[in-house]
This record gives structure tokens, sequence and C-alpha cells, in this order.
């Protein structure tokens, strides 16, 4: 299991836009989030605005 990401600095990883439909995320709500390896096979996460947007994102489509 990949562990949570974090800056240098210790803060959890922070998210300024849905993945799917880049809706701005406000910064204290609880969004859905995803883990997705790139081509490096360095892990990273995204984030989505709801649950809808987190299903409707297909990694594989872009
Ligand atoms: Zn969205």
């Amino acid at each position: 299991m990949p562990t949570w990401d974090h800056d240098p600095n210790g803060r959890a990883a922070a998210f300024d836009e849905c993945a799917h439909c880049g809706r701005e995320l406000e910064a204290d709500t609880w969004q859905p989030v995803r883990t997705i390896e790139e081509e490096s096979g360095a892990l990273s996460f995204i984030a989505f605005c709801n649950d809808d947007c987190h299903d409707a994102y297909d990694v594989a489509a872009d």
C-alpha cells in the first residue's frame, strides 16, 4: 500500500482542483482521493470534488 504523500515541510499534500472537472476544491472539506501510477513508476495522488467525478475519471482514457 502506498503511504500518504507529504511535502518537504511535513504537511499532507493539498489539492487545488478536481482532477476530472477542474472545479476548485475547498480546503476544509473531504474529497475522494485516488492514487495513480505515473509512467515513471512514481505514485501520485489526485482528488475529486465528489464521488461522481471520482467514478467518472478514467486514468487510461488520457
Ligand atoms: Zn469534479
